[in-house]
């Protein structure tokens, strides 16, 4: 099956999903799962929370304020969001923007899992804490797992399926919403994805 046709088939089963904890919430709401968007043949997979709600109103990832960062963030190392792959742990949005739960990842991880294998990302970009954990633990790093204050601008080396990959953790770009002094920090961190580009 190609790319697209597997990550439709992906698409089809997160929106028929009803034992996911977040099934009824999203149903009532109107809201759609956002599955992830960009270019099938990035080398750079960007892995973001959860949907907010813009998300979860439109089915695409980082359009709202925390997009707005990121764009600016891509822009800071002349990348753009169609070079890059972009997507979240969690498919729907959490009420409240509230942190994910552990048997919400654990609905969604598998997800995740899939799209790694059929884009085959060289970089894998972590964004937040909880993406970070997720993927440091699918990859076997579990001991070199820090908090996100330490490991942040950090890049791991570990191996997928598919080859050698690098793991990069970044702060979540809406912490430069709360603190824009942040974006210093953001943009320092970011610069090790330059060398990879598309
Ligand atoms: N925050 C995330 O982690 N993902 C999005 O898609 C939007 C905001």
């Amino acid at each position: 099956m190609s790319k697209v046709g597997e990550l439709k088939k992906i698409e089809k089963e997160v929106l028929t999903l009803k034992k996911s904890p977040l099934y009824a919430y999203r149903t009532e709401n109107k809201y759609l799962p956002v599955i992830g968007e960009g270019d099938h043949d990035a080398q750079i997979m960007f892995i973001g929370e959860a949907p907010g709600k813009n998300e979860a109103l439109t089915g695409k990832p980082f359009c709202g304020a925390a997009g707005k960062i990121l764009d600016e963030l891509l822009v800071s190392i002349s990348l753009n969001r169609e070079e890059i792959y972009i997507t979240n742990i969690i498919k729907d949005r959490p009420p409240r923007n509230r942190d994910p739960l552990p048997e919400e990842i654990e609905a969604y991880g598998g997800f995740l899992d899939r799209q790694i294998e059929i884009l085959q990302p060289k970089v894998i970009a972590t964004l937040g804490r909880y993406a970070m954990g997720y993927i440091m633990k699918k990859f076997g790093l579990d001991l070199e797992l820090e908090p996100i204050g330490k490991a942040h601008g950090k890049a791991y080396k570990a191996v997928a399926s598919y080859g050698p990959i690098e793991i990069v953790a970044l702060y979540h770009p809406c912490v430069a919403l709360y603190n824009r002094d942040q974006i210093t920090t953001l943009k320092k961190d970011f610069k090790i994805l330059q060398k990879y580009g598309k």
